[in-house]
This record gives structure tokens, sequence and C-alpha cells, in this order.
């Protein structure tokens, strides 16, 4: 294209705006560095813009809220990248009964904020403020309100994708969950199928299944007016195997018991943060739990202090329990947020669906490499978020999320900020997973305990033998059964593969 034919949203290498979007990753591991990004704004301009590409030849990686944990926005070889950051309007559209979100829209800022001050409900997903949409909601989205509504894609009515045919034709297409709906299948796998692969999300439509009428406070989940947010904090000297073996064995067992979609702990949402070893004796904690409890739901406090006593109050354990706080839905939200988007810099994740607690086994893995000082983070940690209640009422198949019956979801992580420490870093974090899923090939293969992985915590090593010795393939940790059909979508909506990136659905 000439340059007097370029857009004003075409930025080239020479443009001063190229930087900044080269570094608006939030995994700093990362830049994208295309010949050129587009910074679009409506579905017009990204049919345009795939269209200049498909016909240069140019291969495309799409943003939106460039919190990917993997480099799928910045692998060598794309040529064009979509920014849809700009894209987050967030409106009540009476066409269609539902709320229609844009991919560019961040979590707390332009969904949560507006949706419930303005309608009073909310989408269940997850524990960021500054995730976007746009990859988010393909990858599942789960979060606080999950055991009790369900996932993000639980409530997806309708998306809006620009594909490119195999004559080269691009055109935007709107697939629903009618089952009617020639394009079904294509909403089917954008409902956990993962980010990148079919085509560019512009628009998603969510409306909760079986809602009726056209008052848009009926048509989604309505958050608790408050919530009790509690904190406990167990000091490193007092965490010693022993009482690891306590505190994760009994967190699980827990989840095991009261993960049932009409147990009123479906209303409890915990967090339990395992910590690596701090430099600054100060802030060097072993593990920190926090829980958010439905205030309004009967019995809250007891159903909350009872909760503590069983996972904080064992034998061996040393908490220290803070008092507990009632606060509004709203701000418990962005506390929760705020504390998972303080990790900024260079990372690496990994992560696991489990079905059962840690064994001994894996506690004790858990406890030598977060006490191991032979590693350079800035911070490094394993968080175990409860999962279940309502997420496991939707069959395996219904939506392309395929884990339906975990009671744990797990995130490892760690954090550093010099490029010098990358190797050192990511050969812990890889050693460290590798040994807590020794038992399994150093993943976690389905089986009666665990469930696979989350596309969400993209883990490039998963599909990579040395990290991976197990029988299930990266796409078996991932997809599951889903796997084929997901590969058929791709095949019918990206048959060029103009879209795609290390870990995206192959075509058959
Ligand atoms: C701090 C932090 C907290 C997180 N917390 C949670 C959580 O609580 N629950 C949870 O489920 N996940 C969580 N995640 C994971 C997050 O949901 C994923 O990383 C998600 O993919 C980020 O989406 P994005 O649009 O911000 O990222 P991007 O980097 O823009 O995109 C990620 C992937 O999706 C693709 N993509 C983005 N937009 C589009 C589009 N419009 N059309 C097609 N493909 C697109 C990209 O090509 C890329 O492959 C967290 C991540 C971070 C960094």
């Amino acid at each position: 294209m000439s340059d007097a034919n370029r857009p004003s949203s075409a930025v080239g290498a020479a443009d001063p705006r190229y930087e900044a979007l080269a570094t608006r990753g939030n995994n700093k591991r990362f830049t994208a560095r295309p010949e050129e990004f587009r910074v679009v704004t409506t579905t017009a301009e990204v049919v345009a813009a795939v269209g200049d590409a498909v016909r240069a030849g140019q291969r495309i990686a799409v943003r939106s809220g460039g919190h990917g944990y993997e480099n799928a926005v910045g692998e060598p070889g794309v040529q064009l990248v979509l920014d849809l950051g700009e894209m987050r309007a967030v409106a009540f559209d009476a066409e269609r009964d539902a709320f229609m979100v844009e991919p560019g829209a961040r979590l707390l800022k332009d969904v949560y904020g507006p949706m419930y001050e303005r309608w009073g409900v909310a989408i269940p997903a997850g524990n960021s403020n500054t995730v976007g949409v746009g990859g988010h909601v393909q990858g599942g989205g789960y979060g606080s309100l999950c055991r009790a509504h369900g996932l993000t894609v639980d409530h997806l009515a309708t998306v809006e994708v620009v594909t490119v045919d195999a004559a080269g034709e691009v055109r935007a297409v709107v697939a629903t969950r009618e089952p009617d709906d020639p394009h079904h299948d294509l909403w089917w796998a954008l409902t956990g199928g993962g980010g990148g692969n079919f085509g560019v999300v512009t628009r998603f439509w969510f409306r909760t299944p079986g809602a009726e009428g056209s008052d848009p406070a009926a048509l989604l989940p309505r958050p608790p007016a408050e919530v009790i947010t509690s904190t406990v904090l167990f000091p490193r000297p007092g965490l010693d195997k022993p009482a690891m073996r306590a505190l994760v064995g009994g967190f699980g067992r827990w989840h095991e018991r009261n993960s049932a979609p009409d147990s009123p702990y479906a209303h409890l949402f915990a967090s339990l943060v395992l910590l690596g070893r701090n430099p600054d004796p100060e802030k060097d904690m072993g593990a920190v739990l926090v829980t958010h409890m439905d205030a309004t739901r009967p019995d809250a406090e007891r159903l909350l202090a009872d909760f503590l006593d069983e996972v904080a109050g064992q034998p061996g354990l040393a908490p220290v329990v803070l008092p507990p706080e009632t606060v509004s839905w709203l701000d418990s939200k962005k506390a929760l947020g705020d504390a998972q988007d303080a990790e900024i810099g260079r990372q690496k994740v990994k992560s696991a669906n489990l079905r059962r607690a840690f064994t001994d086994d894996q506690a004790d893995a858990l406890h030598t490499f977060l006490n191991d000082d032979d590693h350079a983070n800035d911070s490094s940690l394993v968080a175990l978020d409860s999962y279940g209640g309502r997420v496991s009422t939707v069959a395996p198949d219904a939506t392309a999320v395929a884990q339906r019956d975990s009671v744990l979801k797990v995130l490892f992580m760690n954090t550093w900020q010099d490029a010098a420490d990358d190797a050192v870093n990511l050969g812990w974090l890889r050693r460290f997973h590798g040994a807590v899923f020794a038992k399994t090939g150093g993943v976690p293969a389905p089986d009666d305990s665990q469930d696979g992985a989350f596309v969400n915590f993209a883990d490039t090593d998963l599909a990579d033998p040395e990290w991976n010795t197990s029988d299930s393939p990266w796409h078996e940790l991932y997809y599951k059964d889903n796997y084929p059909r997901l590969q058929s979508v791709r095949a019918a909506y990206d048959p060029r593969g103009v879209f795609g990136h290390a870990l995206s659905v192959r075509t058959p």
C-alpha cells in the first residue's frame, strides 16, 4: 500500500507511536515488532485491515488487553498486529436483549464498574482489573463469582468475528449459541478454544441462558451487595514441611467436600497463595489465604468462620488471622485484582486443574522449591483458587471448556526484571512444576486427581517433549475430547491459516 493510502491507524517502525505499541504487552519478557500495527476501532476497520494483510500475504496476530502470558502476539514472522485495545465499549443492546462488550474492555474499569453501577449485574470473569476481554473470554474466563455463577462463557450468547475464507474473502460473521444457527460451531469454539485461533473477535454479547424478558438487570448474574473478606497469614518460619502438607492438603480436602453447585459454600471463593522466598525478611511470608464470602447468604459469618477453622486451624499451623471486613462487591473485586496485578515484569506461568487435594509428596515438592534460595526471582508463587460449584453444572462438551469437575485451579508463576535472569528463572519454574507432577510425566495429565491445564494460563512448554513426558499431548491437557471439533472449526473458518501461533489449534 502506498503511504498516501495508509490509514492514520497504521503504525510502522518509523512512527513515534511504534515503541509504545511494541512494549504494550503485560509480560515484559516479550515485545511485538511487526512491520506494522493497526490500531483499529470498528469492525469495518478490522475487515479492511485483515483484507489488506491477506492481499499482501502478511501473517497476522491480534491483541486486545495485552495480558497473554506467552508470545502469541510477538512471535517472529508476525507482520501485522491488529491492536483492539481502544475498542472498549460496554453497552446494553436492546435489539439483542444482551450486553455488548468490545474486546479491548478491561475487566474492572470498563466491565465490572460500569455494568454493576449502571445495571447491578456482572459477568463472572477474572480476578484481574486490567486483563482484556478479548483473550480472556475465549479462554473460558474464571474468577471469584464462578462457583456461584459458572464461567464467563456460560453467559456468552453471541460473538462477532472477522474471518477469512478459502478464497481470501474477508467478512464479519455473527455466531450465536442457538443450536440451529449455521455458525453455532464458531460460537462454541470461542467458548474456551483459546484466543488467536479462528479470526478476530470484534464484539461479545452476554446474556444468561434461560433469562427472560428485556430488563437488563435480570439478564446477567447479580453480585452480592456486600462481601466479607478475610486474610490469614502464614509466616514462613512456622510453615515447615509437615505444616505445608497440612495446609495444602486441608485446603484441597475442604474443596473436595464443599464444591457441589447447591452447597452453601458455592458463595465462598478462596485463594491460597504459597510464596517463594523474599530477600526482605519483613516481607518473607510463607503463604496468604484470602477468602471472599457473600455477606448476604444466610449464616455467612458462621460459614466463613467454619471454613477458616478447618483450613487454617489444623494442628501444626501457626496462622495470623486478620479481622474480617465487610465491603461492597465492587471494592472486594478491586482489591482482589489490585493484588493479582501487582506482579509486573518478565514472567513465566504454568497451571493445573485439580479434582483432589495435592498429595503429601506434592506438598513436599511445593515446600522444597518455594524455600529454595537458588534462583533470582522478585517473586514466585503458587496460587490455589476455588473452582467447582456452578462450573460443574455444564457438560464438558457444551462449551469448549472440557474441565468441568475440578475443584481447584492452580497457577504457578514467577516474576523477575532482568533479561540476564531469564534462563535461571525459566529453568527453576520448569523443574518446580515438573517435580510437583513427577508421577505424571511432569504435567497434570488427566486422571482421578487432576485434569490438565488452563489455556488462559498459556504455557508453550506443554508442547515440548523435554517438559511434557506424559502420554497427553498439549492439546489434550487443554481441550481433552473437544480438540477434534476445535480442529474442524479452525479448518472451516480459517482454512488458509491466516491466524494462529505456537499453541493454536492445528487444522486436521
Ligand atoms: C495479571 C493477570 C491476571 C489474570 N487473571 C486471570 C483470571 O483471574 N482468570 C482467568 O481466566 N484468566 C486470568 N488471566 C489470564 C488471561 O485471561 C489471559 O492471559 C487472556 O488471554 C488475556 O487476554 P488479553 O486480551 O488481555 O491478552 P492478549 O495478549 O491481547 O491476547 C491473548 C491471546 O488472545 C488472542 N486475542 C486477543 N484478542 C483477540 C481477539 N479480539 N480476537 C481473537 N483473538 C484475540 C491473542 O492473539 C492472544 O493469543 C490473567 C492474566 C494476567 C496477566
